[in-house]
């Protein structure tokens, strides 16, 4: 596993003052290396895990042709001979799960239900709704142009031939996937183990719910918006609680969560000029930098690997800040975890839609305001920031549905430019 310190000699413009939210990534990313552990699970509670190996269809799937609909199945041929109308004569019936039925003949036609193995010889389907029947059922009748040869056969292997790859590892597997492997026949599949993930809450000021909330003092909410955050992720969590600002309980908690979890978050204590113990004791223990990142809501951030007791554990001390803990975590923390937990997740997709209003912003730091896209009064999507942005309002990202995404060298936009916006749906 590369260290942080070779990871970062290799940049030429490392400035830990000011860096770009994608340099911070791509250290991020060079540092983190997928857990190993593997299990073998039914495929229902594979749902959300990681899928540790690729899928290769043993079968083809539809194992033979079939027929797409209610009808009846004959052989093209009779539609070339067919002037302006088809006449057939029912030869028997297919049912779904029945098998496959013998050649019809010339001039015949099958009775067939969708699903129904297509019958030797025949590769079209005929509708139900567009045939005449004759009054004793023994014959149909349909204009030529109704259909076309090879209309309404599902071909074996059209949805996966054998061999080919169903899933791919690292794959996050979602609800059509279990329909998939069940499709082919898979009862298990090979997943990675769950990630640990210990978080904690520092800072004198904070009280936890049910405390009484002294002079000065406020609640600790970052750790349920991390619970929330981390949950969605399906991880392990191990809540620690509030640490007090006090080296040994602080050293005492980064020890017990490096020796339990795969990652340790933790809100707090990591600004410029912070008073307390929490970054000597992060420094102390393992490898560890402090960045000040070209971002808003978010600035200060630690970033690494500690260890203690023979086992070590990636770091990410978040700031205090109720906001900036969510979108660190959402820009930062969420791809590392994906990638420790060897998934490979595509970026998510930003949208162009156009602004309901003027954003101020200064180039030199990615912003993420909080937005809200809706349809305007032409009915065209537009996005306005939900209000107050400071970054202790943790009512901005409860009401917002998206981030509005200010790159780097963007400056101020003017009503109706276009911006680029992150739903939440699919991020938290
Ligand atoms: P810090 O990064 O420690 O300087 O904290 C910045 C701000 O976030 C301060 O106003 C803290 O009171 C607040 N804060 C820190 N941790 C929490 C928390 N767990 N829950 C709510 N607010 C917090
Ligand atoms: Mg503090």
């Amino acid at each position: 596993m590369p260290s942080l310190q070779t990871v970062i000699s290799c940049l030429s413009d490392y400035d830990p003052t000011a860096l770009p939210v994608a340099h911070a990534n791509r250290i991020i990313g060079e540092v983190v290396e997928p857990v190993r552990g593997i299990e073998q699970v039914p495929i229902r509670s594979a749902l959300d895990r990681v899928l540790a190996e690729d899928i290769i269809s043993p079968i083809d799937v539809p194992s033979h042709d079939n027929s797409a609909m209610d009808g009846y199945a004959f052989a093209s041929s009779a539609l070339q001979s067919a002037a302006g109308h088809v006449e057939l004569e029912i030869a028997g019936t297919a049912f779904a799960g029945g098998g496959a039925s013998s050649q019809p003949g010339a001039g015949k036609a099958v009775r067939i239900m969708t699903g129904a193995v297509m019958p030797e010889g025949c590769d079209t389907v005929v509708p139900q709704e567009f045939v005449e029947a004759s009054a004793d059922g023994s014959r149909i009748r349909f204009a030529a142009d109704t259909v076309r040869a090879g209309d309404n056969r599902r071909l074996r292997g059209e949805d996966l031939a054998r061999g080919q790859a169903a899933l791919s590892a690292g794959r996050i597997i979602q609800p059509a996937d279990l329909g998939l492997l069940a499709s082919l026949g898979f009862a298990e599949v090979r997943v990675r183990r769950r990630l640990r993930v210990a978080f904690f809450s520092t800072g004198d000021e904070l009280r936890s719910i049910g405390e009484p909330l002294d002079a000065g003092c406020v609640y600790d909410s970052n750790r349920y918006t991390l619970h929330g955050m981390l949950r969605r992720l399906n991880v392990e969590l191990i809540d620690m609680g509030v640490v007090r600002d006090d080296p040994a309980a602080l050293e005492a908690a980064f020890r017990s969560a490096c020796e339990n979890a795969d990652a340790v978050i933790t809100s707090g204590g990591v600004s410029v000029g912070e008073a307390d113990y929490t970054k000597q004791i992060m420094a102390s223990l393992g490898d560890v930098t402090f960045w000040k990142i070209a971002m808003r809501p978010g600035r200060p951030m630690a970033f690494g690997r500690i260890a203690s007791g023979g086992r070590d554990a990636l770091l990410f001390g978040l700031p205090g800040n109720p906001v900036a803990v969510m979108v660190t975590f959402y820009h930062f923390v969420r791809a590392a975890l994906h990638r420790q937990m060897g998934a490979s997740v595509p970026p998510l997709p930003l949208m162009r839609v156009r602004s309901a209003q003027a954003i101020r912003k200064k180039p030199g730091r990615t912003e993420y305001q909080r937005g809200i896209l809706a349809p305007g009064q032409g009915g065209d999507w537009e996005v306005r920031i939900t209000g107050q942005q400071g970054s202790g309002v943790l009512r901005s990202m409860s009401e917002a549905n998206c981030f509005i995404v200010l790159a780097h060298e963007q400056d101020s936009v003017r009503a109706g430019d276009m911006v680029d916006v992150m739903l939440f749906d699919g991020l938290v």
